[in-house]
């Protein structure tokens, strides 16, 4: 142990459970309980519990329980020295440390952290205040980095000297070493490893300094565009992302998270109010991001040209969302643009490639039909083959059946005969084209008609009007529900178009599942109402088109699937009434 026990036991007085858990989870009063969405997995109803007077949690759903320091421990991913620590700082209690191996490795950590918290605030104060900071200055303000931005990133300038820091700061020369913020040159003297840029001080998720990342000024001879601290005791790159410790409340609330590439990036978003942005620094997105990221969200909103990364990125996060429970979905940056870029010229379209990003396999589905014109059954054959090929890279059988129907949707083939190679899993899908012409009557729209007037109790009570995007279906429809399921009725009130829809579905083969077809029509009207939304950036709107997305995911599975069918369609609802009521 190496803080004093009276300690612990003063800060378990002090420190109320309710407050602490208040932070990162929205809770709301039930009878002698607070009760909130459960940090530890994913859940759409609330089964985390606090309670006051005993000073634990526990939650029913994934049965996590303990108290105020577990609750500190497994949220902020810390030891219980570190938990104590965490508290006690927010409490303003000073801690008394018994001696043992752990406190000195704290206290060296402690030395190291505060060594490059002096050094950022060394380098920030170079870029507000040396009058030879301007270039810098005025190359910041011209990517819209204003005096506020530069204050709260807690941007820095290095100087064009060699070694500034070093002689300026005040800072020890063993931990400028240790910390890679110098170095010793051949001359046997310590040089600065940053000189001549624009700073982007890293901070780890809970605010402490443990890097700097540096990028060039235009028209420096140096070829190295960006220069990050090297990994060291406090630095550890696949671990660490940029802006975690700004957008960590956000990220709780909204339970999803930005991911891109620069710190220019993460600043961007902040910029145009979408505070949950973080960025790698300098790798790929690891395993490890994730696990971390985990810890705050369940949706990863990827923001950088994800189809780059190409297929073994497919299969890492594929695995990843099966494994870690979260939905990863991919922004649409319009023409290439990174986010810094589009939060200075078009900041509109920034916000709305997030609140219309769609889940990866989707986004990939859509450049492989992007500026396609399929017309011959042939052509249709082809592109269903390379869409299939997409959908069969996902190991899960539910989502490749799902993602099945909507490839015939897309092209105009049969889902049985999609749904066969999906269940295949072949990699080279081969498909062949159908001898009669397919058209929109073939597709899930008109297999839930036909269902309905063959077998009218087997469906009825999935669909509604929204379901449908053809106009001609929807009348036909419409026809059936006003005629109460007759099909003589619905002829005889339908118009024309409608009528040979109806006269058709009456005879049509019918080699279908109900229920699948239902659930069809309900994730593509869902994905055309997510679609359309844009500018959606209240808590609330984000966490029930956050579920929305969820509760699609889960359509096709054979236990959930009928209630967030029901879900689904409520929510629809919802949507079309905001609609027509105006809101939003
Ligand atoms: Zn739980």
């Amino acid at each position: 142990m190496a803080i004093a026990d009276d300690d612990i036991e003063r800060l378990r007085s002090t420190v109320s459970i309710v407050d602490v858990v208040g932070q990162f989870v929205s809770l709301r009063k039930v009878g002698r309980n607070w009760v909130g969405l459960c940090p530890f997995h994913a859940e759409k109803t609330p089964s985390f519990n606090v309670r006051e007077e005993t000073g634990r949690y526990k939650c029913f759903g994934c049965d996590q329980s303990g108290d105020v320091f577990t609750f500190v421990q497994q949220h902020e991913h810390l030891d219980f020295v570190g938990a104590v620590e965490f508290l006690a700082a927010k409490a303003g209690i000073q801690l008394t440390y018994t001696s043992s191996g752990q406190s000195r490795e704290r206290a060296r950590r402690k030395q190291l952290v505060e060594a490059m918290q002096a050094a950022v605030d060394w380098y920030h104060d170079r870029l507000l205040n040396d009058p030879a900071a301007r270039p810098a200055r005025d190359y910041l303000r011209g990517r819209g980095l204003h005096g506020d931005v530069a204050r709260t990133f807690k941007l820095g300038w290095a100087p064009d000297e060699w070694d500034a820091l070093a002689k300026g700061s005040g800072i020890d020369g063993e931990l400028l070493r240790t910390t890679g913020l110098a170095f010793t040159n051949r001359g046997n003297r310590l040089q600065d490893a940053l000189r001549a840029r624009v700073l982007f001080p890293i901070f780890s998720d809970t605010g402490e300094a443990v890097a700097i990342g540096g990028r060039v000024l235009p028209g420096s001879a140096d070829p190295a565009k960006y220069k990050n601290s090297p990994e060291t005791p406090i630095y550890s790159k696949s671990k660490t992302l940029y802006g975690l410790n700004w957008a960590k409340a956000e990220i709780v609330t909204s339970a999803e998270v930005v991911v891109c590439e620069g710190y220019t990036d993460v600043i961007g978003f902040h910029r145009v109010g979408i505070a949950r942005a973080v960025a790698t620094c300098g790798t790929a997105l690891t395993e490890d991001h994730v696990r971390l990221l985990k810890r705050y969200a369940n949706r990863v909103v990827l923001a950088f040209d994800a189809d780059a990364a190409g297929q073994g990125a497919a299969e890492r996060f594929y695995e990843w969302e099966q494994k870690y429970q979260v939905q990863v979905a991919v922004a649409r940056l319009p023409g290439g643009r990174d986010p810094g870029e589009l939060a200075e010229r078009d900041p509109e379209s920034l916000v709305r490639s997030v609140s219309s990003a769609a889940p990866f396999m989707q986004f990939r589905l859509q450049r492989v039909y992007d500026g396609v014109t399929a017309r011959t059954p042939e052509d249709r054959a082809r592109l269903a083959e390379r869409a299939m090929a997409v959908v069969n890279e996902h190991p899960d059988p539910d989502r490749r059946r799902i993602y099945a129907g909507e490839v015939a949707a897309e092209v105009g083939l049969p889902v049985a005969d999609l749904a066969r190679v999906a269940a295949q899993r072949t990699r080279r899908p081969t498909i062949t084209a159908p001898a009669r012409p397919a058209s929109w009557r073939e597709n899930a729209e008109f297999a839930a008609i036909a269902t309905l007037a063959q077998e009218w109790d087997a469906i009825a009570g999935w669909l509604v009007e929204e379901l449908f995007n053809d106009d001609t279906n929807r009348r036909a429809f419409l026809a059936m529900a006003a005629a109460g399921g007759s099909l003589d009725g619905a002829i005889e009130a339908a118009d024309p178009d409608a009528r040979e829809v109806l006269a058709r579905a009456a005879v049509a083969d019918l080699d279908v599942d109900p229920e699948a077809e239902a659930r069809n029509l309900i994730a593509a009207a869902v994905r055309r109402e997510l679609a359309s939304r844009s500018g959606v950036t209240g808590v609330d709107l984000i966490r029930e088109d956050r579920d929305a997305r969820l509760h699609l995911e889960e359509l096709g599975t054979v236990n959930a699937g009928a209630a967030s069918a029901e879900w689904l369609l409520g929510w629809l609802h919802r949507r079309m009434e905001e609609r027509s009521g105006g809101g939003v």
